[in-house]
C-alpha cells in the first residue's frame, strides 16, 4: 500500500480520497477549507498542516484543484515540488489548461520528480462510486506507476500520450459534449413545436444517425432518461459553470493553435449567457430551458 499526499478535497477530491482509503492506502491530506479537511479526517485520512506537509514523505501526490493557477501556486510557487522526496510521482487530476499542465510537468522533471496530468470524467457521482474515467498525459513509465492507484478511483484509465495530452483529451471531449447538448436541445425543442414528443424523438434518434451521449444517456428533456438531471429540475450533475470553464479552456487552446472552432465558440457564448442569467449552478443540460425561451 502506498503513502499518498492528497491536496484539494472538494466535491471531486473528497470522494476520490475516500476510495483510496477504502483500498487500504495511507493518505495525508490538505485543503484550505476546514469542512473539506474534516470530511477527509472522518473518511480516514491524516490531516497535514499545509500542502507541503501533505506531500512530505509521500511516494505519490494527487492534486484536485479548481484551475491552473491553483496548481501552479501549490506545486511550484508554494514549494511542494521543492519539499517532496526526489522521485515523487505527482498526479494532477484537476481540469486545467494544456500549457500549465506542460509547464508543471517540466518543473517537476527539473526537480527529479514525475508529473502526470490526469483529468477525469464522470462527475461527483463517478468520484463517489469509483467509476471515473482518467485521461492521462505523461511518460509511459509514470503512467504504469500511476495506473494501479488510479484504478482504485476509476473504471477506465487511458494513456493519452505525452504531457498535456490528458488535458487536451478532456477539453476536446467536453467541447463535443457542450456542442452536442445544445444541438440535442434545439432538436427536442423543434420537435415539440412540430407535435413530436421527446420520448418518441428519443426512441427514434437514439437508434438513428442523431444518436449521441447527450441524447441517449443524458436527455435534456424530462422523461426519456429517468436518471438524467432533467427529471430533477436540473440539479447537477455537472454544472453549467463547469461546462463554461471547460469551453473557455477549449477556446484558449484553439486560439493558441490557430484552430477554427466556430461551434465551440457558439457553445461557449450560449453557456456564458445561461450562466450570466443566474443558472450557473444548475446542470448544464438545463440550457434546453433557455433554448425553449423559458429562462
Ligand atoms: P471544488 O471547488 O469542490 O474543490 C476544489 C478544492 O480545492 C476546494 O475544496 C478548495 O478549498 C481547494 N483548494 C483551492 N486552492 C487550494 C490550495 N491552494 N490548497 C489547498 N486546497 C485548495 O471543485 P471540484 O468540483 O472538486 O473540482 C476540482 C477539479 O475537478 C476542477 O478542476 C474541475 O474542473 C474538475 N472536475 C470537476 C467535476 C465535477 O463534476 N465537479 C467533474 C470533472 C472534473
Amino acid at each position: 500500500m502506498a503513502n499518498i499526499g492528497f491536496i484539494g478535497l472538494g466535491n471531486m477530491g473528497g470522494p476520490m480520497l475516500g476510495n483510496l482509503i477504502k483500498a487500504g492506502h495511507r493518505v495525508s491530506a490538505f485543503d484550505l477549507a476546514a469542512p473539506a479537511r474534516e470530511a477527509a479526517r472522518t473518511a480516514g485520512a491524516t490531516l497535514a498542516e499545509n500542502a507541503i506537509g501533505a506531500a512530505k514523505g509521500a511516494e505519490i501526490v494527487i492534486t484536485v484543484l479548481p484551475a491552473g493557477h491553483h496548481v501552479r501556486a501549490v506545486l511550484i510557487e508554494g514549494g511542494v515540488f521543492d519539499a517532496a522526496t526526489k522521485g515523487t510521482l505527482f498526479i494532477d487530476c484537476s481540469t486545467i489548461d494544456v500549457d500549465t499542465a506542460r509547464a508543471c510537468n517540466k518543473a517537476a522533471a527539473e526537480r527529479g520528480h514525475e508529473l502526470l496530468d490526469a483529468p477525469v470524467s464522470g462527475g461527483t457521482a463517478g468520484a463517489a462510486a469509483g467509476t471515473l474515467t482518467f485521461m492521462v498525459g505523461g511518460s509511459t513509465a509514470a503512467f504504469e506507476r500511476a495506473e494501479p492507484i488510479l484504478k482504485t478511483m476509476g473504471k477506465a484509465v487511458i494513456h493519452a500520450g505525452p504531457a498535456g495530452n490528458g488535458q487536451a483529451a478532456k477539453i476536446c471531449n467536453n467541447m463535443i459534449l457542450g456542442i452536442t447538448m445544445i444541438g440535442v436541445s434545439e432538436a427536442l425543442t423543434l420537435a415539440k413545436r412540430l407535435g413530436l414528443d421527446a420520448a418518441t424523438l428519443h426512441a427514434i434518434s437514439s437508434k438513428s444517425s442523431g444518436s449521441c451521449w447527450a441524447l441517449n444517456e443524458y436527455c435534456p428533456a424530462p422523461g426519456p432518461v429517468p436518471k438524467a438531471p432533467s427529471n430533477r429540475d436540473y440539479q447537477p450533475g455537472f454544472t453549467a459553470l463547469m461546462m463554461l470553464k471547460d469551453l473557455k479552456l477549449a477556446l484558449g487552446a484553439a486560439q493558441g493553435t490557430d484552430t477554427a472552432v466556430p461551434l465551440g465558440a457558439a457553445a461557449e457564448s450560449l453557456y456564458a449567457l445561461y450562466c450570466g442569467a443566474g443558472h450557473g449552478t444548475r446542470d448544464f443540460s438545463g440550457i434546453i430551458q433557455m433554448i425553449e425561451g423559458k429562462t
